[in-house]
């Protein structure tokens, strides 16, 4: 860990982190990322680990979407996180592509960042402690520094009724959009992937199941105050469309209905 971050801090800004690779050699290929010193972390089997620690569990950063997907550990103390892992690219992407990479790339069609955020997880670097909710501040934009390596995502444990519903034209796609439902404490968390620049914790939803709304009504607020961008397969509108009928799948869909 030393030695990576010292590398980093001799390149700068011109140095990157190297993990599964998938979202990074993707973008150098297109030349929008330009590198000029790779700083390959897969050596560094300390950040390669799922860790319980009393009501947390604690995810190395090195851990492959493959690893969390068929982990007993997972689905045992957070079984969302190993539904989502196996909804994460195709058989290739899941056996490189890792978590810390994921958080750290900040995609705002990312499937971790939206569990993380609805969660109140923290991500833990080299140098300091961030929660979620101060980690994704914009679209690939985190506040992390150039010699700064994400090491764990730590969330709680949370094992009741839960769903994400990813909604994509193929199997493999990212998200168009994407609904999470986690029971936890006797409420609700709700999250949703690809409708802002961020993921976005649906607070409303939350406060309207408080308050006793059938899921049907309550999930008509997952697309306030929401303003996504369109893109070739989804105009804001239909976006926001969806965010609302994914939330009431997804609460349907926890509590064993269809
Ligand atoms: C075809 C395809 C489909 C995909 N589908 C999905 C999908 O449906 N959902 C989804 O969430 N993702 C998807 N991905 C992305 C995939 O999950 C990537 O693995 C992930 O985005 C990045 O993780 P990585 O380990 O490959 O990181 P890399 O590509 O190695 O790095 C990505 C970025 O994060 C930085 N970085 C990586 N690790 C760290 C660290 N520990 N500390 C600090 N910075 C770090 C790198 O410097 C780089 O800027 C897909 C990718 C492909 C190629």
């Amino acid at each position: 860990m030393e030695e990576a971050s010292k590398q980093l801090g001799k390149f700068g800004e011109d140095a990157k982190v190297l993990a599964g690779g998938h979202s990074l050699i993707p973008l150098m290929r297109l030349r929008l990322a330009q590198p000029t010193a790779l700083v390959d972390i897969n050596g560094i089997k300390e950040l390669d680990h799922i860790k319980e620690d009393g009501s947390k569990l604690r995810i190395g950063a090195l851990t492959r979407h493959v690893t969390l997907q068929n982990s007993n550990v997972v689905k045992d103390k957070l079984p969302l996180l190993a539904e989502v892992a196996g909804e994460v690219g195709d058989n290739q992407v899941r056996n490189m592509g890792t978590i810390g990479g994921v958080v750290a790339h900040a995609d705002a069609a990312g499937d971790y960042p939206t569990i993380a955020l609805m969660l109140d997880a923290e991500i833990v670097t080299n140098r300091r402690t961030i929660a979620a909710k101060d980690f994704f501040t914009d679209i690939f934009t985190t506040p992390l520094e150039a010699d700064e390596i994400v090491t764990e995502v730590v969330f709680p444990v949370a094992n009741g009724p839960h769903k994400y519903i990813k909604f994509r034209r193929r199997l493999f796609d990212w998200a168009i959009v994407g609904a999470a439902a986690q029971k936890m404490n006797g409420g609700w968390r709700i999250g949703l992937t690809n409708v802002g620049s961020t993921p976005v914790r649906a607070k409303a939803v939350e406060e309207a199941l408080q308050k006793g709304a059938k899921p049907e009504e309550a999930a008509q607020h997952a697309s306030d105050g929401l303003d996504p961008a369109g893109d070739l397969r989804a105009s804001p509108e239909y976006k926001k469309h969806l965010a609302r009928v994914l939330t009431k799948r997804a609460i349907n869909q926890a509590e064993g209905r269809q």
